[in-house]
């Protein structure tokens, strides 16, 4: 039996952990070897049935994939799929590249959908508090008040929305976009708080606060469909 053994002087007892299909030992300093083999096989049948368990777990989380790399703001993202304890999402952004750590529960039956869940509801907030820190910003220059709603959703057709009682709709897929990209959708729902058309007047007062809005519309054109994301 293959195992790795850990040392440690705080240690008063011998114990044994199975973690992704390895045996550790951990032991007190002055513990013989022989006496910890000898104790090991009598743990074997409990050892076994463990390595049987956690490889029951690794067939769950190929769903959908062990782990890919999306953009977020336009940065790559490494994502991690794992069944867990807790259906959660946990981030790490200080790592190069940032991690995400997509977790569902293991009492889940559709995994899929669950990390879908996750993943999305992580996206959503990062798309939130971005886009809420820019509309206080361009509302304030653009002398507008602040939207009466501000609603994420994925949308199929549209980057934002704008209507007649002032509630603003960002399509979810927009998180992938630069900051500089989002930040022209922002200025175009909220110059529709004035104008609800796309007449000249409309455009005038987007390309007075987003001057290079060209630029803007081209990325979306050219890089819209890439920001798409698939849970199958
Ligand atoms: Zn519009």
């Amino acid at each position: 039996m293959e195992y790795t053994l850990k040392r440690s002087r705080r240690r008063k007892t011998v114990a044994i952990k199975v973690h992704q299909q390895s045996l550790t030992v951990y032991a007190p300093y002055g513990v013989a070897i022989a006496y910890i083999e000898q104790w090991l096989a009598t743990k074997q049948a409990w050892i076994n049935q463990q390595v049987y368990k956690q490889s029951q777990h690794q067939d769950l989380r190929q769903f959908p994939l062990d782990s890919l790399q999306i953009r977020l703001f336009d940065e790559l993202l490494t994502l991690h799929f794992e069944i867990n304890k807790t259906s959660c999402w946990q981030f790490f952004a200080n790592m190069n590249p940032p991690q995400l750590q997509v977790s569902c529960s293991g009492r889940v039956k559709k995994h899929t959908a669950m990390y879908q869940t996750q993943f999305e509801d992580f996206m959503r907030e990062q798309l939130e508090s971005y886009i809420e820190m820019r509309i206080r910003h361009y509302c304030s220059r653009m002398g507008e008040e602040l939207p009466s709603n501000l609603k994420i959703t994925t949308y199929k057709r549209r980057w934002g929305s704008c209507n007649q009682r002032r509630a603003l709709t960002f399509n979810l897929l927009l998180v992938g976009a630069p900051h500089w990209v989002i930040d022209y959708v922002i200025v175009h729902e909220l110059a529709h708080l004035k104008y609800l058309n796309h007449s000249h007047r409309f455009w005038h007062r987007v390309s007075e606060f987003y001057p290079d809005y060209k630029y803007a519309t081209q990325w979306l054109k050219q890089h819209g469909a890439s920001l798409q994301w698939v849970f199958e």
